[in-house]
This record gives C-alpha cells, sequence and structure tokens, in this order.
C-alpha cells in the first residue's frame, strides 16, 4: 500500500489553515486578555472615589441613593440620579448642590 504524497497546493492549502486557526485563536486569546483586564479594572474601582481613591459608600439624599467619599466628601451620582435630580424645574439643581455641598454635622 502507497501513501500519495501530498501537492504542493495542498500543502500550501493545509499550511493557510492552520495559519488562519492559530491568527484566529491569537484573537481569541487577545480579546479574552482585554476582557480580563476591563474586569479587573472594574472591580479595582468600583466603588471608590476618582478623585482620591478611598471608599464611597451610599447615602440616601432625597430618596436616592447616591455615592459619597468619606474622606475628601465627594459625591457622585450616576446618570439616572444626576437627570433626577436636575429635571424638576429650574434653581432646582442650584439648590440641591448647595444642600450637598453644605456640611452636616
Ligand atoms: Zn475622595
Amino acid at each position: 500500500m502507497s501513501v500519495k504524497k501530498p501537492s504542493h497546493e495542498e500543502e500550501e492549502f493545509f499550511a493557510q489553515v492552520e495559519e488562519e486557526k492559530i491568527k484566529e485563536q491569537g484573537d481569541h486569546a487577545a480579546l479574552r486578555q482585554a476582557a480580563q483586564q476591563a474586569e479587573q479594572l472594574r472591580l479595582a474601582h468600583w466603588m471608590h472615589c476618582p478623585k482620591c481613591g478611598n471608599e464611597l459608600t451610599e447615602t440616601r439624599f432625597r430618596g436616592m441613593r447616591i455615592d459619597q467619599c468619606g474622606w475628601c466628601g465627594g459625591v457622585y451620582l450616576d446618570r439616572a440620579e444626576f437627570t433626577k435630580l436636575a429635571g424638576h424645574g429650574e434653581g432646582v439643581l442650584h439648590a440641591v448642590l448647595g444642600e450637598l455641598l453644605t456640611p452636616k454635622g
């Protein structure tokens, strides 16, 4: 029984298929690594003050839960919270900000 030697075209075809497979695996590995790094960053920064890096704690304010830094006093609102506060007519946002910036005794 003889084994037929692959033609040059067949060798090129299989080499190309193998090369594409390796590239695809590389792309998937790079995407997986990027996703892992993004998740690590998210976990490292979650509920930490972007200004000083200390922990944020949830505080109730006007029926909402907002995030406040216990160290520098920074207050952080997500988009929904900000929209809710700012959307109550002219002058309300100013009053809210003034209230937030007043030191609590
Ligand atoms: Zn802070």
